[in-house]
Parts: C-alpha cells; sequence; structure tokens
C-alpha cells in the first residue's frame, strides 16, 4: 500500500500497467497503451462517497456499476454477511435438494415483494446469468408445452443484455456484431418503438403512431407461432430511454394473443432505481420471466433472480418435460441471500423508492437549469435516480464519443463519478443520496460539461 500511496497518479498508471497483471474488464486498449486513462486505485467508500489512495473524495453517481443502491458502508448488511459466513459459508441450490435456510428464506422474501404473477425464484450469480437463464427458459418453455418451433427471441435495438455469448448476440448494439463473429441462431432486432408518435403514449389523441408496429412486423416477420420470447429493459440505460405504460401493456396483450414470453430484463432497473422495487413495479405492468441482479445486495456479494409466473414454472414441474439445466454451483449464494435479506428490508424501511423520486427529480430539473444554453447536450432524460441525456456532434468538435469520455474525466477531477456510455452521458447514485449531495451532484457534472463543450 505504501508502495502505491507514495506514487503520483501518472507514475501509478505506469506501474498498474507495465507490473500488475489485472486486465481492467472492457477498457479500451488503446487508451490503456497510450496511458491516457489513469489508474485511480479506491481504497474506501462511506455513504454516497469512495475515497482513492491519494486521500481524494468522489461522489459516486453510478453507485459501483449500478449496484451499490444503499451506498457503502452498510454495517447491518456486513455484519448479516459475516454471521452467514461464519455459521454456513456455503450449501449448493442447484444440485441438491439441501439449500441454506438463508436462500430459501430470501426467496420467499422476494416473492412476496414480487411484481404481481411472479410466483417463483431462481437464484444466479449475475445479471448475465439471470437474462441467460431466462432467455434458454423461453425456449425450453415452449418445447415443454409442445411447440418445439418457437425458437426465436426478438430484442430492442440497443438494448444490452448481458456478457455471456448469448446474451451479449441478444443485445442490440452494433458493437455485438464485431464481437460476435458467429451468432447463435434465432436472435432478431426490433426498432425502439416510436412512443412520441403513439396516441397512447403520449395521451394525445392528434397522435397517429403505434408503439408496437414495429415489434408487430418483426413478429410477422419470423412468423408468429415461431417466436419465443421478446425481452425489453423497463428503461435502457445506454440511450436513457425509459418504455411506457402503454407498451408495456400492448406488448403484453400482443404477446398473450400470439403466445409468446415477455422477458423484463431487469438487471438495471430493478431494486429500487426507477422509484419502486421493480420497472413492472413502476409501469404496473407484469412480465413472464423478470430477471434482475446488481441492486438485489445493494452490491455487497454477486447474486442474481430470475422470478417467474407460475404457468412458466409449471411447464418444467412435471414428470415427462424436460428439465431446467442451468445452474452454477455458487448461484443462490448464502452470504449473498443474507446480503439481500437485509438490504429488501432497509429499502422498505428507510423509503429509498420515495427518495429516489424525489432526488432523481432534484437531479433532472437541475441539470436541465443548468444545461439549457448547451447546444451540445441533449434533451435530458429520467425515471427516479436513472438519468442522463445524449451528447450532440457539433461542428468542428472532437467525435461525440472522445466527448463523453472526456466529460467523465472532468467529472472525476471535480470529484464526481458518472458514466460514458458511447453518446450518453448516464447517472445513477445510490438511493440514499440526500438533497445536498443532489446539489452537490448537479453542480459539479454542469461545471464538468462545461469545461469540456465550450
Ligand atoms: N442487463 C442489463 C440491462 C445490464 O445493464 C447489465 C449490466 N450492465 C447486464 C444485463 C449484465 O449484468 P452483469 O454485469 O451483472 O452480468
Amino acid at each position: 500500500t505504501a508502495y502505491w500511496a507514495n506514487k503520483d497518479v501518472a507514475e501509478r498508471t505506469e506501474f498498474d500497467h507495465a507490473a500488475y497483471p489485472l486486465w481492467h474488464g472492457q477498457s479500451k486498449m488503446r487508451q490503456r497503451l497510450d496511458r491516457s486513462d489513469p489508474t485511480h486505485l479506491l481504497v474506501r467508500g462511506d455513504g454516497c462517497w469512495v475515497e482513492d489512495i491519494a486521500g481524494r473524495r468522489y461522489l459516486d453517481a453510478r453507485s459501483g456499476a449500478c449496484n451499490m443502491a444503499l451506498g457503502y458502508s452498510r454495517v447491518d448488511i456486513v455484519d448479516a454477511m459475516a454471521k452467514q459466513a461464519a455459521e454456513l459459508p456455503f450449501s449448493c441450490v442447484i444440485r441438491y435438494d439441501q439449500p441454506a435456510l438463508t436462500t430459501v428464506r430470501y426467496a420467499a422474501e422476494l416473492v412476496a415483494a414480487a411484481p404481481p404473477g411472479l410466483t417463483r425464484v431462481r437464484f444466479t450469480h449475475m445479471g448475465s446469468a439471470s437474462v441467460e437463464n431466462a432467455l434458454h427458459m423461453s425456449r425450453l418453455y415452449h418445447l415443454n408445452a409442445g411447440q418445439p418451433e418457437r425458437t426465436w427471441i426478438i430484442s430492442l435495438r440497443y438494448s444490452f443484455h448481458g456478457s455471456t455469448y448469448l446474451t451479449l448476440a441478444a443485445s442490440g448494439d452494433d458493437f455485438v456484431e464485431k464481437v460476435v463473429p458467429v451468432p447463435p441462431p434465432h436472435l432478431a432486432r426490433t426498432p425502439v418503438p416510436a412512443f412520441a408518435d403513439c396516441p397512447g403514449c403520449t395521451g394525445d389523441p392528434t397522435k397517429t403512431g403505434d408503439c408496437t408496429a414495429a415489434l408487430r412486423a418483426t413478429v410477422d416477420g419470423i412468423g408468429a407461432g415461431q417466436v419465443a420470447a421478446f425481452i425489453v429493459e423497463p428503461m435502457m440505460e445506454g440511450p436513457v430511454q425509459p418504455m411506457t405504460r402503454h407498451f408495456l401493456e400492448s406488448v403484453r396483450d400482443l404477446a398473450r394473443k400470439l403466445g409468446f414470453l415477455v422477458i423484463y430484463d431487469e438487471v438495471t432497473t430493478g431494486f429500487g432505481r426507477l422509484g419502486a422495487l421493480f420497472g413492472a413495479t413502476h409501469f404496473g405492468v407484469s412480465p413472464d420471466i423478470l430477471c434482475s441482479a446488481k441492486g438485489i445486495t445493494a452490491g455487497y456479494a454477486p447474486l442474481g433472480a430470475v422470478l417467474v409466473a407460475e404457468h412458466v414454472y409449471q411447464a418444467f414441474d412435471q414428470e415427462t418435460g424436460i428439465h431446467f439445466p442451468n445452474g452454477s454451483s455458487s448461484d443462490g449464494h448464502p452470504v449473498s441471500c443474507a446480503a439481500a435479506s437485509v438490504a429488501l428490508r432497509a429499502m422498505y424501511a428507510e423509503n429509498v423508492f420515495e427518495n429516489a423520486r424525489e432526488r432523481g427529480a432534484q437531479a433532472v430539473a437541475g441539470l436541465r437549469e443548468g444545461l439549457a444554453d448547451n447546444p451540445a447536450v441533449g434533451p435530458i432524460r429520467g425515471v427516479g435516480l436513472l438519468f442522463g441525456f445524449e451528447l450532440l456532434q457539433l461542428d468542428g468538435a472532437p467525435s461525440v464519443y472522445e466527448t463523453t469520455r472526456r466529460i467523465q474525466a472532468a467529472c472525476m477531477e471535480l470529484g464526481v463519478l458518472v458514466q460514458h456510455g458511447g453518446e450518453y452521458i448516464v447517472i445513477y447514485p445510490p438511493l440514499v443520496i440526500d438533497e445536498r449531495e443532489t446539489e452537490i451532484l448537479v453542480d459539479r457534472v454542469v461545471r464538468g460539461i462545461g469545461s469540456v463543450t465550450r
């Protein structure tokens, strides 16, 4: 530690790259090679703040990776994890019928809080695995139901569903074609719905559009009898694009009529992010399968959950059918479930949902005011504590990608961590952020953007 602490950022970055074997996730290799993304080592956190090895503090407006829902230094969660680790650190759920009591109990607590109609839960250990389970499950559901030809999965363009081969291939971003050179079969993408033209979405009878038209065309193009499922995030993080209640209701009705399943990917939106426990709760529309992870343990341990409707479960709960083969050794880990149980109770006890709605509204209003006259900033959108905007390409300016990268770096210099997702700046602080911290967040983000775009 002393060795790292006595270096400046440039030396630390050099040391990290040259001497340490850690391959930093999805970092851009060019910026790693030319050392333009400095290494900041974080050493501790409290509340909504993290501190680096040089003692600088940052407001973490990306909640770790959208998972530190209740902030850092939660002694109640840490105590529950320590107790579980001391008593029974592990028992395997997927292979044997001797699950840990903590895992069984948490399953009941979670289902009791789940959106209506979701009666069973499988645990995983991460978001990608939750979505992988759901996609696989939707195809096997139809196989068990005597419709083996229902194999197609439809997703939205610009969606993101995970980093396993199937979930990445099912994601809708352009880069996917490059990184999945041999895509698994029977995946289709459909355009993001045109909410602005749809009278059901806007409540404006002079509008003439239909937000499910594109999805219906995609289903028809495949053949309705061959579609297994449509997967959708209640709010897409990258394009900061929420769905509408009308769209989700229309999708549910269409799916019932044509016989395919609806999957919500709530890895980001679940556990309070939109100001309700789930996006399904916020919009008041339940899917057949709901995937979650991230905030489920408030980030203190890895865990994912796949909530399913009873009819989906029943298709597997029979002597003749295929059982469900997905599952990993650490799924439903008791230490993670102990953390998740305390986190779920705390979310209700501390009413973080109302806080997310109020602080989200405060932040969006503040950003709109502070950035109103900045031509590089697109419309600011948000639901609860998930908000952000698109950067617009101005004549003579660097690429939008480069601009968002610089904004992220400028905000970090000012002591706030935000997410640059290609053309977007996306912000999602812990759900426990207070009014004063929200003011600090808005002030620093407005200044950070101003320093790069003017
Ligand atoms: N789905 C969505 C919507 C996500 O945002 C993510 C993670 N960013 C995933 C799935 C994958 O989750 P994980 O990183 O936990 O595997």
